[in-house]
């Protein structure tokens, strides 16, 4: 199978929205001889400029208080979220967002409906990139190569679900100011996304319930999934059982900082 069969098989087509989440290493690995370039046109072929393609091409340019603070150039910084979001960032027709933390390269129809200068003040929540994806018909999180503890969409879901940190940041122990900074100034910054390795515990529960269908090619995962099918799981989930996002005690600083947070309100 070929990643264009793989895209068919999956059931996208002409007209989708897809946030892709990205492992290159996977992707040569599951496909071999696979390039970005190719791997992109596939995708560009398969949904037309009628969809649209997103990658998260995040930064996390925050402001620091000990004045290491890198700043975010919209043109110039380069993508910490995979080779392949840094590479579609520079394509033609690419339209990257403004958000000095949490950036978004877009290509495609969603790019008449955004502006270049989005970087709202709740940068996963309302008002950005995922939101509009959340109330576009027809959109889809891909997974090429990676799981759920790069599953960006969670981060909304967070907020839409109200979970008790949502407005707590847990990086304080990284000097890290609620602000990003940015060429253009620095930008107050609330509902900022912690960790994320524990959505895995979500991705499971989907594939354990049979929900949703993980593909393993060559040792790679893979997974397209509808976004408005993921929020209204996610939305019960993350409601229920927001502890289980928590990494074990003791391993992650930043899950523990919100455990501390948790215990401190319920006093
Ligand atoms: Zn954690």
């Amino acid at each position: 199978m070929d990643i264009r069969e793989y895209l068919f098989n999956a059931g996208l087509q002409k007209g989708d929205n897809i946030i892709v989440h990205s492992s290159l290493r996977a992707l040569k690995r599951a496909f071999p001889g696979l390039t970005i370039d190719s791997f992109i046109k596939n995708l560009q072929e398969t949904i037309t400029p009628e969809g649209s393609l997103v990658f998260p091409a995040f930064t996390y340019c925050f402001k620091k208080r000990n004045g290491e603070s890198e700043v975010f150039n919209r043109e110039f910084s380069p993508s910490k979220t995979g080779s392949v979001s840094d590479y579609f960032r520079t394509l033609p027709g690419v339209v990257r967002t403004s958000s000095p933390t949490h950036s978004f390269a877009i290509w495609g129809s969603l790019c008449d409906f955004i502006s270049y200068d989005n970087s709202p003040e709740s940068p996963l929540g309302y008002g950005s990139v995922l939101d509009l994806l959340a109330k576009t018909p027809r959109s889809f999180v891909f997974m090429a190569g990676t799981d759920f503890t790069s599953f960006s969409l969670g981060h909304y879901i967070e907020v839409i679900a109200n979970v008790p940190w949502k407005d707590f940041s847990p990086w304080s122990y990284l000097e890290v100011e609620e602000s990003g900074i940015s060429v253009d100034g620095v930008t107050r910054l609330k509902e900022i996304p912690g960790c994320s390795k524990q959505f895995i515990q979500f991705e499971n529960y989907l594939i354990n319930n049979k929900f949703i269908k993980q593909d393993v090619i060559n040792n790679n995962k893979f997974s397209v999934t509808p976004v408005d099918f993921l929020i209204t799981h996610g939305l019960r989930y993350f409601s229920e059982n927001h502890e289980k996002l928590l990494c074990p005690y003791g391993s992650c600083k930043a899950c523990d900082a919100r455990r501390h947070y948790l215990e401190s309100i319920k006093r």
